[in-house]
């Protein structure tokens, strides 16, 4: 059985370009122009993931995300435009798996929703505990961070952050959410920590600190350890 899509965008060209380029993918796909009609199509026939576009006539995304987190898990990928960055940190903390920013390729759309999928079923079955990316290797079972063959020596602190960032390789994490996973809800404004801490980190894992390979900046939004 094909998985199914629901798409959720206003924009005419746009929801039939996602639309075409999704259905040869193989993916089943509905669309929805607004939070209304998405609405109505979640309580009948609930999609496997969502591609919710920012922006929509009748209502913000985020309070699409907060209505299908109150019943369902499934994966919500926002799509936006450049300047609509504060929406997208308060829709990723709302309870969506990621975004992309406007204009993207099919093949980013599609590795995002291979993640998120990944995620989910991740999720049910057992937490993502080994990461492996060109010459790094941390496995969170052993409590070990290797680079080329040799353990790194990470603080408690840089462990925790790059532990959680593991638990969601490939996508990306808001400063908020490291923030309060890592040194607690009561630090989310914070952000000079992790500014600090992820210099600290890139010095230690990255190849060169300048030009991080695996601790990818999300700029205003967060941080993302890459997947591929
Ligand atoms: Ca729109």
């Amino acid at each position: 059985m094909s998985l199914r899509i629901l798409v959720v965008e206003d924009d005419r060209e746009i929801r039939a370009w996602l639309q075409s380029t999704l259905s040869v993918e193989g993916f089943e796909v509905r669309t929805a122009v607004s939070v209304s009609e998405a609405s109505a199509l979640l309580r009948h026939a609930p999609p496997d993931v969502i591609v919710l576009d920012l922006g929509l006539p009748d209502g913000d995304g985020v309070d699409l995300v907060h209505e299908v987190r109150k019943h369902h898990t499934l994966p919500i990928v926002v799509v936006s435009a450049r300047h609509q960055e504060a929406q997208k940190i308060q829709l990723l903390d709302a309870g969506a798996d990621d975004y992309l920013t406007k204009p993207f390729s099919v093949g980013e759309l599609l590795a995002r929703i291979r993640v998120a999928l990944r995620h989910r079923g991740t999720a049910l079955a057992a937490a993502v505990t080994l990461h492996a990316l060109d010459d790094l290797r941390i496995d969170l079972a052993l409590h070990s961070v290797q680079r080329g063959g040799e353990t790194l020596h990470l603080t408690p602190t840089e462990y925790k952050l790059l532990a959680r960032l593991v638990r969601s390789v490939g996508r990306v994490v808001t400063h908020r959410q490291l923030l309060a996973d890592v040194w607690g809800p009561e630090y989310t404004e914070h952000t000079h920590y992790l500014r600090l801490y992820m210099g600290q980190l890139r010095a230690k894992v990255e190849v060169d600190p300048a030009e991080p390979r695996h601790l990818l900046t999300e700029t205003g939004v967060g941080y993302r350890l890459a997947a591929v």
